[in-house]
């Protein structure tokens, strides 16, 4: 913390209510996919998104049980990381994934801290990733490889960009992670372009199913995907994602982007 070292805030009994409120509509929502996908519920990680939200709830979020939290840019999860093992202890820490998109300039950053980056789209983030990780783990700063997953563009070409390989180049972003051993490929992600009929929808979580049973084929152990925000989390779960990631459906809309 820059500022001083004052004790970590008390989450606010109202905020810590409403949290656990809009979670477990969540869950419950989460639930009812699971049975109408014949699915089971441990399959599937659910990560809250706190990004441009306080510390306080994400520590909030973690005494209500959340083991997975989503940031998506390196200089606000870097000091929410630090505040928030402050509030709850080591021993208490989520998963931090970093869903957004990686300069790779802030590669160096992100690998002190992140357990997870979702969104690889280019080999030279994945090289900037791979050296930044190996000299984490050699300066004791890391022990466990960064896990990454390859961000799949979904849209049809021209369409809306919201980032990401186009799925033809999957593979070769794939190929480019192999030889880091301080990078473990675990699958696919992707964002679903905004506006489509639930039938476009379904359509493209299925073309990012068949991207993930390709990368599988070559890559055993990559078996995520990292598909299903608020909005869209059912149809993800019917294309077999295993990893949502949920923001406003559980704090609210956000605050305007500082
Ligand atoms: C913000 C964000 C989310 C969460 O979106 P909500 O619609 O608030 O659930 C998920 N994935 C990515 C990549 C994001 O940037």
């Amino acid at each position: 913390m820059s500022e001083a070292n004052h004790p970590p805030a008390d989450p606010d009994p109202a905020r810590t209510r409403e949290l656990r409120q809009r979670l477990e509509v969540v869950e419950q929502r989460i639930a009812a996919a699971c049975v109408r996908a014949g699915r089971r519920r441990e399959e599937i990680t659910l990560i809250v998104v706190t990004k441009y939200f306080p510390d306080t709830d994400a520590a909030a979020l973690v005494q209500l049980g959340v083991r997975d939290i989503g940031e998506s840019r390196d200089q606000e999860a870097r000091q929410k990381v630090v505040d928030l093992r402050a509030a709850v202890g080591e021993a208490a820490m989520p998963a931090v994934h970093i869903i957004g998109q990686v300069q790779t300039k802030k590669a160096r950053s992100v690998a002190r801290y992140a357990d997870v980056v979702h969104s690889l789209d280019r080999s030279k983030l994945v090289d900037a990733l791979g050296r930044a990780a190996g000299s984490a783990q050699d300066d004791g700063e890391r022990t466990a490889a960064l896990q990454v997953t390859i961000q799949v563009d979904l849209a049809e070409a021209g369409d809306t960009k919201r980032g990401g390989v186009a799925p033809a180049g999957v593979l070769e972003v794939a190929a480019a992670v192999a030889p880091y051993s301080s990078l473990q490929l675990r699958g696919v992600m992707a964002l679903a372009p905004s506006g489509l009929s639930a039938h476009e929808l379904a359509g493209c979580f299925q073309r990012l199913a068949q991207c993930a049973a390709q990368l599988r084929g070559e890559h055993e152990q990559a078996g995520w995907i990292s598909a299903g925000m608020s909005g869209d989390l059912e149809s993800a779960i019917a294309a077999g994602a295993t990893h949502l990631r949920v923001g406003s459906a559980i704090l609210g809309s956000r605050p305007p982007q500082r």
